[in-house]
């Protein structure tokens, strides 16, 4: 089952590392990919090379630019290392074992917005 809402950790892992693998998955994030014509949202001179959740509340029905932005490997462990506050890069559930730093904090926020902004440049510039 995708796109629940609940606390049980354990049943959240199963579902999310499931749903990672889908093709499902795989076919959205490509989807979003083109939305920018495969540029990176933080580093636009950069291919993007995933998607990456701004927020978890709507896995399985992500939405392009609200629930997820598209990124470069090099954005990608710039805001799971240094902006969660971690030489290098960790996992969402490493950085939410301190319930201070909790994902996303408001450096990563911040950077979801800015990340928002150019994807919409982005968007947009395929039609020039
Ligand atoms: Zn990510």
């Amino acid at each position: 089952m995708l796109g629940f809402k609940g606390n049980s950790n354990a049943r959240e892992k199963v579902n999310y590392y499931s749903y990672m693998n889908s093709n499902e998955w795989k076919n959205k994030s490509r989807k979003f990919r083109r939305k920018t014509g495969d540029r990176c949202q933080i580093f636009p001179w950069l291919k993007a090379e995933s998607s990456h959740h701004t927020n978890y509340n709507n896995l399985g029905s992500e939405q392009w630019n609200v629930d997820c932005i598209v990124i470069s490997h090099s954005a990608h462990k710039l805001i799971h290392g240094w902006l969660a506050g971690f030489r290098r890069d960790v996992g969402v559930s490493k950085q939410n074992e301190n319930p201070k730093n909790k994902y996303p904090n408001s450096l990563q926020k911040t950077i979801h917005w800015y990340a928002r902004i150019v994807g919409v440049v982005l968007y947009l510039i395929k039609f020039i």
